[in-house]
């Protein structure tokens, strides 16, 4: 059995997490949290979000800042922080 790549488009056995080929991430349960390296204004932990979700990084980080505030500032700064420390740059 073999599927195509989502992002080359090559076959690449079934159920590959990611290809042989171009190492692109096939499916979304299966992929890694990474922060962006491509992705970020501070630490990459919104853009790494972003490409996890397949979402506009702007979105994350409106809705990373309005948590933020909504919770008293401090804890969504400190969750920040420790995603930071916990997520692996790609
Ligand atoms: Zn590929």
């Amino acid at each position: 059995m073999a599927m195509a790549c989502r992002a080359c488009g090559r076959e690449i056995p079934e159920g590959s997490t990611y290809c042989n080929f171009c190492g692109a991430a096939q499916a979304l349960g299966f992929r890694k949290l990474f922060r962006s390296s491509t992705e970020r204004q501070l630490l990459g932990v919104c853009g790494g979000f972003a490409e996890y979700w397949e979402l506009d990084p702007t979105v994350i980080r409106v809705a990373y800042a309005v948590l933020t505030f909504l919770t008293g500032v401090l804890p969504g700064v400190l969750l920040y922080f420790v995603l930071a420390l916990i997520m692996p740059k790609r």
